[in-house]
């Protein structure tokens, strides 16, 4: 049987599986794809940390692709997209169907399950440009050629479709943080979360016969930490925190602020239906079709405001607490100058656990150091 919801991402009741039951607060994060440079540390960090046993070696919990070309597993998005018909929207109210209401007749989601070649190469397609550089082609913005780094974890959905599809209820949202965990004892491989999940982010394994997902480094966040992908992110494009509900939002609360208030970070395909709690800053050089596509009606909106970020003393003190603390940031404040000023970020308790300029300093070194008396090797 299933339950007239609502998501606020699709500005609309939906159907779902299970009554509404949002978490007291959800674990989100904040990504911001024009700052990463596709290292691949998020990776590692998370495959070390999670997935380095046998029957893992194709798990990859956290992976970042290069868009448009970029999957994993292979045609993920583009498979699911392509069942689900025309996806339209009216201002901020989705019109078309999302995986639930699409559903064949007897199943209760639209889904499929990957073929194990489509796990075979994560980063097929890096690197490759929405279109071939034509001769003569000089640098214009927008960029006429372009490509983009999207990082891709379980989105710890309000709505997460895994968990509706289990026969055997193995999966829970928890509701102190609304984690979406499998619970291995429960779990007996039907693979059925492989199958609804539509971002691909639940993985079989065969070793055990039962199916694994990101568990948000849990412990670490029980801890006031903050997951391995953030803390190990080079481009200190992340952010880990927890997001108010989206009436209430609290505007000191970085999350919050920069997916309610600002309304820069959005989530990755809203119109599949299952409220996804990780929140995307769009890409700056990809199309507006793409990008609508990706992120839905709020794209080019968010991307003016991110452009003009650079004036907003308090929107420069949540990007640039990003990467800057391994302890959950509960709230955060900016004070001073724009030139000048600092960002605070605070726990739980309202102590403060970092402090960052707003405005990186600019140091330019000699070229002869007096206190060595050597000339440093200028490569410009
Ligand atoms: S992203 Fe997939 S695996 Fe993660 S909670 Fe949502 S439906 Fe489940
Ligand atoms: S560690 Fe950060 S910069 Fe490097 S690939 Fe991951 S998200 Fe991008």
């Amino acid at each position: 049987m299933s339950h007239k919801v609502y998501n606020w991402q699709i500005n609309r009741k939906m159907e779902y599986e299970y009554p509404q039951a949002r978490p007291r607060k959800q674990a989100a994060w904040v990504f911001d794809i024009n700052k990463c440079i596709a290292c691949q540390t998020c990776t590692f960090a998370c495959k070390n940390a999670w997935t380095s046993g046998r029957g893992q070696e194709y798990m990859w919990w956290n992976n970042v692709e290069t868009k448009p070309w970029g999957f994993y597993p292979l045609g993920w998005d583009v498979r699911i997209l392509e069942k689900l018909g025309p996806q339209r929207w009216r201002r901020q109210t989705y019109k078309g169907k999302t995986i639930f209401e699409a559903a064949p007749f007897g199943e209760k989601m639209l889904g499929f399950i990957p073929e194990p070649e489509d796990y075979q190469s994560p980063n097929i397609g890096e690197d490759e440009g929405f279109e071939a550089v034509k001769k003569g082609q000089y640098m214009k913005l927008p960029h006429q050629s372009w490509m983009f780094y999207m990082q891709r974890i379980c989105n710890h959905c309000t709505y997460p479709a895994c968990l509706a599809a289990c026969p055997r209820k193995a999966i829970y949202k928890r509701k102190e943080d609304g984690i979406v965990l499998i619970d291995q004892k429960r779990c007996r491989g039907y693979q059925e979360c492989v199958r609804a999940c539509p971002y691909k982010k639940s993985f079989f394994r065969a070793e055990t016969k039962k199916s694994e997902k990101c568990i948000s480094c849990f412990p670490a966040i029980e801890q006031g930490e903050q997951t391995q992908c953030v803390v190990n992110c080079i481009g200190k494009i992340r952010l880990f925190g927890f997001k108010n509900h989206w009436q209430y939002p609290n505007p000191d609360n970085p999350i919050d602020y920069l997916v309610h208030v600002k309304k820069v970070a959005l989530p990755l395909y809203p119109q599949f239906g299952l409220e996804p709690n990780v929140y995307y800053i769009p890409a700056l050089n990809a199309s507006d079709e793409f990008n609508l596509q990706l992120f839905g009606p709020g794209a080019k909106d968010a991307l003016n405001i991110y452009r003009r970020s650079y004036r907003d003393k308090k929107f420069i003190a949540a990007l640039v607490l990003m990467g800057c603390t391994d302890k959950i940031v509960h709230s955060f404040k900016a004070h001073g100058t724009i030139s000048n000023g600092e960002a605070i970020g605070y726990d739980a308790n309202a102590q403060e656990i970092v402090r960052v300029p707003l405005t990186e300093p600019i140091i330019i070194r000699k070229n002869y150091d007096e206190k060595r008396n050597v000339h440093r090797i200028s490569i410009s």
